[in-house]
């Protein structure tokens, strides 16, 4: 069992299959800063293997990790994501997983045949122009029809929305109305701020404000139960086939149950999505070396909330919260 200094029991692990993307999303990987040519941070070499993924999955779940989510940047743009996939679901865990919806029509039967029955896909606007200009893709259609075709296989969807001032917060009604119709999970994100991101303060739409927005077009909103390691508030609108959940990350971070460890694509461990520390776990496999004691010892070093970083840090600019982008640490 895996249990940090607050008696916090960690079960759950995301693996991420690499730091590259066929996306720009404005608030992860600003177009101006990363190119289209960008080829990530790491090389192949400095990449876990399949292998790699498998033996130290492996370990996590000897040590009590029951949950598996694959991330990424895009994990479905690395070239062995179907067999990696396919190797992590003979695990005994739930394994789940968050795309940008993109290549799902490529995976939809690998998907099925590793038992997946949930899936996290991006989705910042359900007006295609805005699409575009949130992502620099112009996939819209794409990912709609990918969210189809998930649903038509039975496989829950979580649509994560990340809400901006300026951007997409006057969408919010039309996400909800979405719900009235679509089996869908809608989650409004807080905006966090991580390296290079021109996160401002400004720029952020609190949890409070997201439900009071929510609640003019729709007052007939209803609080479903939060589980114990849940990140989201869940709601529903009376009548709707869909629900919907703010994750409050900013304004109220919900780290006292906290249960996530997080594994980079190049093989580090890090025990909090803020952290500043890592651990090499890569290299310790490489070498020979048994993975537990660093293991135990990174999740020793987990800080109770926010990896350190004070409420009031939130007014430091983006490059103090953090070390990696989003897109390097693996949502
Ligand atoms: N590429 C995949 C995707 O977009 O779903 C998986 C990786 S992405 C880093 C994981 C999640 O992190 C996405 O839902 C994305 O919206 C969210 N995310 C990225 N940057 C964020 C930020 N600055 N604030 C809040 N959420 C963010
Ligand atoms: Fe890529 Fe996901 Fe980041 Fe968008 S949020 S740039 S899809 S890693
Ligand atoms: Fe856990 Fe860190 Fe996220 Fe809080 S910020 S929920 S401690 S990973």
């Amino acid at each position: 069992m895996l249990k940090d200094r607050f008696g916090r029991i960690h079960d759950y692990l995301r693996v991420s299959l690499t730091d590259r993307c066929n996306f720009r999303c404005l608030y992860c990987l600003p177009a101006s800063e990363f190119p289209n040519n960008f080829k990530g941070c790491s090389t192949a070499a400095d990449q876990m293997s399949a292998d790699e993924i498998i033996s130290i999955s492996k370990v996590f779940v000897e040590l009590g990790v029951r949950k598996i989510r694959i991330t990424g940047g895009e994990p479905l743009v690395r070239k062995d994501a179907d067999e990696i996939i396919s190797r992590l679901s003979a695990l005994p865990v739930q394994l789940v997983i968050t795309t940008n919806g993109s290549r799902v029509n490529e995976f939809i039967d690998t998907f099925v045949s590793a038992g997946i029955k949930s899936v996290n896909v991006s989705l910042d606007s359900l007006e295609k122009q805005n699409f575009h200009k949130l992502t620099h893709r112009d996939e819209f259609d794409l990912v709609m029809s990918n969210i189809q075709l998930l649903l038509q296989h039975g496989i829950h969807v979580k649509a994560n929305m990340v809400v901006m001032k300026g951007y997409n917060d006057n969408e919010i009604h039309q996400f909800i109305e979405w719900t009235r119709s679509a089996p869908v999970h809608v989650r409004f994100i807080e905006f966090m701020p991580f390296p290079g991101n021109h996160w401002r303060p400004e720029k952020l739409i609190r949890y409070a404000d997201i439900l009071s927005i929510v609640n003019e077009k729709f007052p007939h909103i209803e609080k479903l139960e939060d589980g114990p390691h849940d990140t989201t508030r869940k709601y529903t609108v009376r009548g709707h086939l869909g629900t919907f959940a703010v994750i409050s990350t900013m304004s109220e971070p919900f780290c006292s149950g906290c249960n996530r460890l997080r594994l980079t694509a190049d093989g580090k461990m890090r025990n909090c999505l803020f952290g500043k520390t890592e651990t090499d776990l890569l290299s310790a496999l490489r070498a020979g070396h048994s993975l537990e004691p660093l293991i135990r010892e990174s999740l020793y070093g987990k800080e109770f909330q926010l990896g350190g970083n004070s409420g009031a840090a939130w007014g430091l600019s983006e490059t103090e919260t953090t070390n990696r982008t989003m897109m390097g640490i693996g949502g």
